[in-house]
């Protein structure tokens, strides 16, 4: 038995199906999930001695590779000094001073410890300055796990929210309406469902989380004028797209402007980081400012500051995105045409350093249209690839993510292996 294996049985005695996030499990893969013992560059490698190039990067944050030397000695020399104080540090300054500086929309940022947590305050600002309850999500779009989020939508094109979790209770999914991604009509739909009661729409401005779905013309757009004729606000959830799209994130991309924005992954360079800001008018309604609260006890701890720093002064001094996106097109071109020619039905979804292949006939644009993945060939797919030592995310609706570490041999490397199974 593998050194994985024998961990992975003692682990689920003691923590719920042996891991501490469920997306790490491979229950929609098959087989048991990899234990890491430990990653540099494009490479991680598990505690049975395997190598892997690894195309999940921590589920995003790992833009600029593993144990970045950089990044890992200014970790070090930050926990040297202490590792929280529960008080501000000139080092919490310098990051919003960043964050402002790169991200077009924010005037001013709070920083929290995971996506989740940003996610949830955003939304409770939302609330706490429209005076309203309702929020507006996507269908198959993620925003962490607090229980507004975690709604589903029924087979309705807009429907008042089912709880996608036990634990969920209705009263609060009720002021959850769900909309389809790409589909202005059905934000339209919802805001008629809870007129003058919709605090904010909420939205990936480039989906990571049913797949990876960019955004069609003019949908973005959209929203930010049906969000200001119904008085509401309009969140961007960039904590996938932050830092990634570009180093202004997705709405420097698309030049849209939301009025909060949600941030993570990239943001903590690995570490425990999230952060949410926007309009400096709506951020000056939390607490201790104004009435609206929030709190954390290792909020901007030097740790995980320090680490989200240095990895943003890298982003802003080496600017990879032009190198990153020109690998993701050679890598999704080359999927793309290789499961052509051997007659696979694929339809590969990437911008800038993200995407993601559905086993599927159709263009994906939607959640219902990536629900159309063939998830067995996907598995089947996922497990080849591992074997053949790259390390994909274990589910069809997961996004890959590169990384400036990913050399160009890495990038043929997976292209190979990938043609190989589609022979
Ligand atoms: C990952 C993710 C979150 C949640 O972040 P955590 O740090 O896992 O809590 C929220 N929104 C989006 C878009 C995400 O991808």
């Amino acid at each position: 038995m593998s050194r994985s294996a024998d961990l992975f049985e003692a682990s689920q005695r003691v923590i719920p199906g042996g891991v501490n996030s469920p997306v790490r499990a491979f229950a929609s893969v098959g087989g048991d999930p990899i234990f890491i013992a430990s990653a540099e560059g494009s490479r991680i490698r598990d505690v049975d001695g395997n190598e892997y190039i690894d195309c999940v990067s921590s589920w995003g944050p790992m833009i600029l590779g593993h144990a970045h030397p950089e990044v890992i000695d200014a970790v070090r020399v930050a926990a040297l000094r202490g590792t929280s104080y529960g008080a501000p540090t000139e080092g919490e300054l310098h990051l919003a001073e960043l964050i402002v500086q790169l991200v077009p929309s924010i005037e001013k940022v709070r920083l929290v410890s995971s996506g989740t947590e940003a996610a949830m305050s955003a939304l409770r600002l939302a609330r706490g300055v429209t005076g309203r309850d309702a929020v507006i999500k996507f269908e198959g779009c993620y925003h962490g796990h607090a229980d507004s989020f975690l709604i589903k939508a029924g087979s309705g094109a807009t429907t008042l929210g089912n709880p996608s979790s036990p634990g969920v209770p209705d009263s609060l999914a009720a002021h959850t309406l769900n909309a389809t991604y790409n589909d202005l009509e059905s934000v339209e739909r919802a805001f008629e469902e809870a007129a003058g009661d919709v605090a904010c729409i909420i939205v990936e401005p480039v989906a990571g989380n049913m797949g990876v779905i960019p955004p069609e013309a003019g949908f973005l757009e959209g929203l930010r004028s049906l969000a200001d004729s119904n008085g509401a606000l309009l969140i961007f959830d960039e904590v996938i797209t932050g830092f990634r799209c570009s180093l202004g994130g997705a709405q420097a991309l698309y030049g849209v402007t939301p009025d909060l924005t949600t941030l993570g992954k990239i943001l903590g360079g690995g570490l425990p980081v999230g952060a949410f800001g926007g309009r400096a008018d709506l951020m000056d309604q939390m607490a201790p400012l104004g009435p609206v609260y929030q709190a954390g006890t290792l909020s901007g701890n030097p740790l995980a500051v320090a680490g989200g720093l240095k990895t943003l002064e890298i982003l802003l001094r080496d600017d990879p995105y032009k190198e990153l996106a020109a690998e993701s097109d050679r890598l999704f071109g080359a999927l793309m045409e290789g499961a052509t020619l051997h007659g696979e039905p694929l339809q590969a979804n990437w911008i800038a350093s993200m995407g993601c292949c559905f086993f599927a006939s159709e263009p994906i644009r939607d959640y219902r249209s990536a629900s159309t993945s063939d998830t067995v060939r996907f598995a089947a797919f996922h497990s080849g690839m591992l074997e053949k030592g790259v390390y994909l995310a274990p589910s069809q609706f997961e996004a890959t993510f590169l990384s400036a570490a990913h050399t160009t041999e890495d990038v043929d490397t997976i292209i190979a292996a990938a043609q190989s199974m589609f022979a």
